[in-house]
């Protein structure tokens, strides 16, 4: 097994160290009692030598880690908002899509049956009509 010296100890407790070193040493911890020994007598150490320091050390890494909690919840929140807003979006769109395409399948069907217009006269039929307009319209031509 695999043990760690004082000053080892020492960086572990000022955090000195990789997340995984410290959680490797975390875990020896819990299994070495030689290695909780030489951790305790580097607290006990370290809370005589700097006593200041490690409240201090203590009350930024409060600071610290309330902050980036804090940090994370309002970025946790924004993201949350911004699936929100792009749910919506998305519904949004689908909805349009579903409408657009609806009303695609409803046109060449209601072109089929178009309603007649006003001034259009059912008994006169279309020919005759357009006949009668480029009559005018040669009329027209012819008087000028
Ligand atoms: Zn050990």
């Amino acid at each position: 097994m695999k043990h760690y010296d004082e000053h080892t100890w020492g960086l572990y407790i000022n955090e000195l160290l990789s997340p995984n070193e410290i959680s490797e040493m975390e875990h020896h911890l819990y299994r070495c009692d030689e290695c909780l020994d030489r951790y305790m007598i580097c607290m006990e150490q370290m809370t005589m030598i700097l006593p200041v320091l490690e409240t201090d050390e203590r009350t930024f890494a409060d600071a610290v880690l309330t902050r980036t909690l804090g940090t994370k919840r309002s970025w946790y929140h924004s993201t949350i908002l911004h699936y929100g807003i792009a749910a919506a979006a998305t519904l949004i769109l689908v909805a349009t899509g579903f409408f657009h395409g609806l009303s695609q399948e409803l046109g060449p069907r209601g072109a089929l049956q178009p309603a007649p217009p006003p001034e259009m006269k059912i008994e006169q039929p279309i020919s005759d009509q357009l006949l009668n307009k480029t009559l005018t319209w040669l009329d027209t031509l012819q008087n000028k």
